[in-house]
């Protein structure tokens, strides 16, 4: 069984930027909801219920065809909320350390280009999905966009920064304002979790 877990933040404690309203229904109705569903699909497949939520989505192909969609949207789900809720707080640093900003330069040129590339990204993904900063099996960095709940774990790749942006993550807030909701972000961010996922790419 597949179970939500705590936030590692307070739900106000993202405000102005991320509102509370958001967060707990964010949290406690979405997220809970692909916990549930998950848990639901895997109800006669014992083997597969057991394994780690990261271990399940990398062996994706292993998942009979019959139920292989929905554990793809509702595994994804869980999995791409559990690390976002990870990677937000307001305690922690507020920028990277300087390992990760040097790969951040040597690939982007500047962190600035970075983010630019990274909001680009957020922003022009159609409908639902992430964005995210990810690592390949070859080590190379890559900003990419996934549709729906798909996972980068799925493609092999090791998510280190991420970001929602269904309008179930924004439109109470932001409404169509996607943008806003994106550069919100930016202060919400736990810079010491993304370095910890960058250490152990
Ligand atoms: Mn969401």
């Amino acid at each position: 069984m597949y179970t939500l877990p705590e936030l590692p933040f307070k739900t106000n404690e993202l405000e102005p930027f991320f509102d509370e309203a958001t967060i707990k229904i964010h949290h406690g109705k979405h997220h809970q909801a692909y916990v549930d569903n998950l848990n639901k699909a895997l109800e006669q497949h014992s083997d597969l219920a057991s394994l780690d939520i990261d271990d399940l989505l990398k062996n994706i192909n292993k998942v009979p065809e019959d139920i292989k969609q929905v554990v793809i949207n509702n595994a994804g789900g869980h999995y791409n909320h559990t690390f976002f809720w990870n990677i937000l707080g307001k305690d922690g640093a507020k920028s990277p350390d300087n390992e990760l900003q040097n790969a951040l330069n040597d690939m982007f040129g500047s962190f600035d280009a970075f983010k630019a590339k990274f909001n680009e990204v957020a922003l022009k993904r159609f409908g639902s999905g992430w964005a995210w900063l990810v690592v390949d099996a070859d080590g190379k960095f890559e900003v990419l966009s996934t549709a729906n709940q798909d996972s980068p774990l799925m493609q092999n790749k090791k998510p280190i920064l991420g970001l929602d942006v269904w309008e179930h993550a924004y439109y109470l807030k932001y409404q169509n304002k996607r943008a806003d909701y994106i550069e919100a972000f930016w202060n919400v961010i736990n810079w010491d979790k993304v370095n910890r996922h960058f250490i152990n790419r």
